[in-house]
């Protein structure tokens, strides 16, 4: 049995994958049997083609057809005349298969990535893809396809990167184990966006689970069992059916209002981090979108995304959320959020550094690229802007007058946005807690991100396992400060939110109510579940419990109260 962190509820029965990334380095040779070897660089050929029309057929089955598309592209540089004619006679010279196909695709690749045109440079990577392919097989590897599985595959791959996840085959995918990333890690915010059983950072997953093996995941408690016993399966079996009884009984809860037991109205939104993530949460009933992390779009790309991109992403999403509120957080950069082409500098503690709305506000330009773009899609829905990091009024006031500034430059190209567009304040520093009054005075809306503000409050990494202990929203002190921050913004009258993981907690959720939250972002398989807890408890009996936890000394003392609460 292996031990990893539990980052995404559910069970998952099934066959290891395992995905590791092909070797492939190879000894360049000269060769006598040329019509042999053309022979073997077509047997690769034929093997990448009918894998890439696998993949075609299933992501058109699913309605992914942006997807197909690119994989179309990948078969016709496979299948290009010219390419096959320059690798065959390079192979008619002497040059062994593997040399001759890695020097073909390497010159194409050079010439795309050097062109002016976004396009063609995005056609690189595409030219990348089929010289791996093409390599592997020539080199005997096996290439794991994330897009095309077979039914209750196991996928243990070393990292969960969101390009992955992209194309990820959702239905066919019982589990996924990885060897990197904590629980609130973007990995694991990813999983449980999709509604994947995971488990994370299990130490040498790629090397000590076999290919082929049989495989449970228990999600919830983190442990992955490899050839498990009959006991271990048929117990197993039994609680899969449980969970899918539970499932089926939340269904009573969709497309009802969301409303405390005494009829107090709440917004229920989801957390997502693409446009793809919105139909997973609109599938759950959402009630709009309450965080939108834009820095995956930042993450996916290659390059800085343009004004243009960024607003066909938040437009789309805008769209399909026709008129329910959508909150987009600007760029949060830095801390465990790493944009490789950005080269931010390495610094000795980035969770305090140069990060967030400090570097935006730092590179304005840039910032207000993605300003601009959020303006625009405001004009095909409810959309807001919130602000990442905050710690003092000034960043609120800049911000501010950028997004004027933004507005008067979309004046002169005569493009729509939403002049009152609202700007709201990510409430997630000890910081931002103090001067909560100050800040509700003068922004929108608060949204409150327990992940980093526990984080910050207890001095506690999020992704550390040996403080994990003082990492938890029961702490008095983190009470404390949420009671300060949402009674300030229910004084000033403006909607208290919150975005961190704690809004999705059956626990914690009545003291939330207690508390006088508004709106509870949470990831979207949790959202019917949240809907119903809310719908059990008055106003009443949520601050008859907070009269009893305010007064506690310890975490333990809280939480045992709320399991003994709990309904
Ligand atoms: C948070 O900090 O609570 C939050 C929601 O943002 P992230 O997890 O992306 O830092
Ligand atoms: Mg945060």
């Amino acid at each position: 049995m292996f031990q990893g962190v539990n980052a995404s509820d559910g069970i998952g029965i099934g066959v290891a994958r395992v995905a590791v990334e092909p070797d492939l380095s190879f000894e360049p040779k000269a060769v006598e049997d040329t019509a042999a070897e053309q022979a073997r660089y077509e047997a690769a050929r034929d093997r990448f083609i009918e894998m890439t029309d696998k993949q075609i057929e299933s992501m058109t089955a699913r309605g992914l057809v942006a997807e197909a598309g690119i994989m179309g592209a990948h078969k016709e540089f496979a299948e290009d005349d010219g390419l096959i004619e320059q690798i065959n006679g390079e192979i008619a010279g002497g040059t062994c298969a593997e040399a001759a196909v890695k020097a073909a695709y390497d010159m194409y690749y050079d010439m795309f990535s050097a062109m002016e045109d976004e396009l063609f440079r995005e056609r690189a990577a595409d030219i990348a893809d089929v010289r791996t392919g093409l390599l592997a097989f020539l080199l005997g590897q096996e290439l794991v396809d994330l897009s095309s599985l077979p039914e209750n595959s196991i996928v243990v791959v070393s990292e969960l990167t969101p390009s992955m996840t992209a194309d990820i085959d959702k239905e066919h995918v019982a589990a996924i184990v990885t060897e990197t990333g904590g629980r609130t890690s973007h990995a694991a915010i990813i999983c449980r966006a999709l509604e994947i059983p995971a488990v994370l950072s299990v130490d040498g997953a790629t090397t000590s689970i076999p290919a082929g093996a049989n495989v449970i995941v228990d999600g919830a408690k983190g442990i992955v069992l490899v050839d498990p016993s009959s006991q271990d399966l048929a117990d197993y079996k039994a609680k899969v059916m449980k969970l899918a009884a539970d499932k089926a009984a939340l269904e009573a809860f969709r497309g009802v209002a969301t409303k405390t037991a005494d009829g107090i109205e709440k917004l229920l939104v989801a957390n997502i981090g693409s446009p793809k993530d919105a139909e997973g949460a609109l599938d759950n009933d959402c009630e709009g979108v309450g965080l939108f992390r834009s820095e995956f779009l930042f993450m996916d790309a290659q390059e800085l995304p343009s004004e243009e991109e960024q607003f066909q992403a938040y437009k789309k999403v805008a769209e399909m959320m026709n008129g329910k509120p959508v909150i987009i957080r600007t760029l949060d950069v830095g801390g465990d959020k790493e944009i490789p082409y950005m080269d931010l500098p390495k610094e000795e503690n980035p969770f305090l550094g140069y990060r967030a709305i400090r570097y935006c506000l730092d590179n304005p330009e840039e910032y207000k690229v993605q300003l601009r773009a959020l303006l625009r899609a405001s004009a095909f829905g409810d959309v807001k802007i919130m602000v990442p990091l905050v710690t003092c009024i000034d960043e609120i006031r800049n911000v501010k007058a950028l997004v004027e500034e933004c507005k008067a430059e979309l004046d002169e190209r005569g493009v729509k946005y939403n002049p009152d567009i609202e700007v709201g304040t990510m409430v997630e520093t000890p910081a931002a807690s103090l001067i909560a009054d100050v800040l509700a005075a003068e922004c929108d809306f608060f949204s409150i991100g327990t992940n980093d503000l526990i984080g910050y409050t207890m001095c506690a990494d999020r992704g550390q396992d040996k403080v994990a202990y003082l990492y938890n929203p029961y702490q008095p002190a983190v009470l404390r400060s949420l009671q300060r921050i949402i009674g300030e913004a229910n004084k000033a009258g403006i909607l208290a939110g919150m975005c961190g993981e704690a809004a999705a907690d059956p626990l914690f959720i009545p003291v939330l109510i207690g508390f006088g939250l508004d709106e509870f972002s949470v990831s979207a398989p949790s959202i019917l579940k949240a809907r119903r807890i809310i719908s059990q408890w008055t106003k009443a009996e949520a601050d008859a419990l907070i009269e009893k936890i305010m007064c506690l000394k310890t975490d333990e003392e809280v939480k045992e109260v709320l399991v003994a609460s709990a309904k």
